[in-house]
């Protein structure tokens, strides 16, 4: 199954949508889609697309301070990072593959 990323509309946070496999389109129902609100959840949603909280010791998942970086500015990196990848699709790292029938 794949995923794709969007922003929320109208409130703070980020939206992902599951893509349906015959249309190509992706769902924005709510069986369909989670919407992600919490920015302490920005970095591990952000780094399913790619990023990395601290390039120097990835020791942190981007929620903890390390050594180089507070959580407090990678959360933000992360925001800016998921801003730059909004339509971005990827295999689902998890979001709905415990759906229950
Ligand atoms: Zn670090």
């Amino acid at each position: 199954m794949r995923i794709q990323l969007w922003k929320a509309r109208s409130i703070p946070g980020y939206l992902i949508c599951q893509i349906d496999e015959e249309t190509d389109c992706y769902l924005s129902d709510d069986k369909h889609s989670v919407l992600v609100q919490t920015d302490w959840d920005y970095p591990s949603l952000a780094s399913n697309f790619g990023f990395t909280p601290c390039a120097n010791c990835r020791e942190t998942d981007g929620t903890v301070d390390c050594v180089h970086r507070t959580a407090s500015e990678m959360i933000q990196e992360a925001a800016n990072f998921l801003d730059s990848k909004l339509g971005a699709i990827i295999s689902d790292p998890g979001y709905f593959s415990q759906e229950v029938g």
